[in-house]
């Protein structure tokens, strides 16, 4: 063939992708400017690091990775189920949560069928959706100036957005990256009043950071929705995002179709031994918990005390709007060795995103948008 046009041959949806613009690495940023001790804050990992139990085990099973991975990862499993109130059969690991949220897409979308998302959602949502060559229905969100939940998803719109088409529809709970949330009440009636040819994808990434007293556990509700499969993953406040490894809880019925799709030994021999002594690291989900609200406090404070909007977040990050383009202040952080998230590819040019660090990281971050907005 000459011209090489591999585009052509493709399947519907990739002509129209646009791969997924991860944050910028360290080690790229430093290569290119030539600097040391870069900040990141660009991408929501635990500042604190991985948890240490989690650590120790991903370690201690390394002499065993001359083996495949147990593929139904049954010990992770069961820790999981029991601590979920759910049966084994009920859970599917991926390869992070996006590789369950890329299952989901790949089991029920297809040209001719729609899946439903707000706007400024997670960026994976669309990925999925067009790979699978189906169509995008993003839905409004709530206005910038909305008294209660400003960028907030728009439930009421995303219903109106569902036809007979619809075959999933997506919601984080937080939102990334705008760290807003949904409460109990208004999400249950929402998700009771979706007709049932349809899958939604509750994405509850953030949900161990989330202390709201109103913030709802989607996995309580998996008995009432068979068709809903809620999404957690120990990339955030696990500490393992480098390992890749989350899941998805579901009615059986939903776990066992989707789970078809699921490449054999998704889950790798380190990162099941690290999810599963994770999960018993209270101590370690308790400091990071408590070094996020604190660092929330303090971010939220500075950007007031500089006249910066932001968006209330419940996440590990917050993302604020500049007076103008955030493409040039980005790049002037970035200079000065600090890596935040741009967000113009969700749709907010003027804002950036930046992930709760320790203390010191947050202030140096401050420090450093304070001379770039001087
Ligand atoms: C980080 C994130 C995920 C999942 O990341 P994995 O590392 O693949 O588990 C999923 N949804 C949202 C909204 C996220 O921010």
């Amino acid at each position: 063939m000459s011209g090489g046009d591999f585009l052509a041959l493709a399947a519907p949806g990739i002509p129209r992708l646009r791969p997924y613009v991860p944050g910028k690495p360290i080690e790229e940023l430093e290569r290119e400017l030539g600097l040391q001790g870069t900040l990141k804050l660009a991408s929501n990992e635990n500042p604190l690091g991985p948890s240490p139990l989690g650590l120790a085990a991903a370690r201690a099973s390394l002499e065993g990775v001359h083996l495949y991975p147990d593929d139904n990862g049954f010990r992770l499993k069961g820790k999981l189920a029991e601590r979920l109130g759910v049966a084994p059969e009920q859970i599917l690991l991926g390869a992070g949560s996006s590789d369950v949220i890329d299952m989901v897409a790949r089991t029920f979308l297809a040209p001719g069928r729609n899946a439903v998302f707000s706007r400024h959602a997670f960026a994976m949502y669309p990925v999925y959706t067009t790979a699978a060559g189906a169509e995008c229905r993003e839905a409004p969100c709530l206005p910038p100036d909305h008294p209660e939940m400003p960028y907030g998803h728009d439930l009421e719109a995303m219903a109106s957005r569902v036809d007979g088409d619809t075959r999933v529809l997506f919601l984080a709970n937080p939102n990334n990256p705008t760290g807003t949330w949904l409460e109990r009440d208004a999400l249950h009636r929402f998700l009771a009043g979706l007709p049932d040819h349809l899958v939604v994808v509750l994405d509850e990434a953030y949900t161990e950071y989330v202390e709201e007293p109103e913030f709802p556990d989607g996995v309580a509700w998996l008995a009432e929705f068979p068709n809903l499969i809620v999404t957690r993953t120990f990339s955030k406040i696990y500490g393992l995002a480098g390992l890749r490894v989350g899941y998805g809880v579901a009615s059986r019925a939903l776990i066992e179709t989707v789970g078809r799709v699921r490449a054999p030994f998704n889950v790798s021999v380190p990162a099941l031994a690290a999810a599963e002594a994770a999960l018993e690291d209270a101590a370690f989900l308790q400091r990071s918990r408590r070094a996020n609200r604190e660092g929330l406090a303090r971010l939220a404070a500075a950007f007031d005390e500089m006249g910066l909007r932001h968006i209330p977040s419940v996440g590990n990050f917050v993302t604020f709007e500049l007076p103008g383009e955030a493409a040039p202040v980005y790049e002037a952080l970035l200079r000065k060795g600090v890596i935040v998230r741009p967000v113009a590819n969700y749709g907010l040019p003027n804002h950036l995103r930046v992930t709760v660090g320790t203390a010191e990281e947050n202030d140096r971050f401050l420090q450093a948008l304070r001379e770039v907005l001087a």
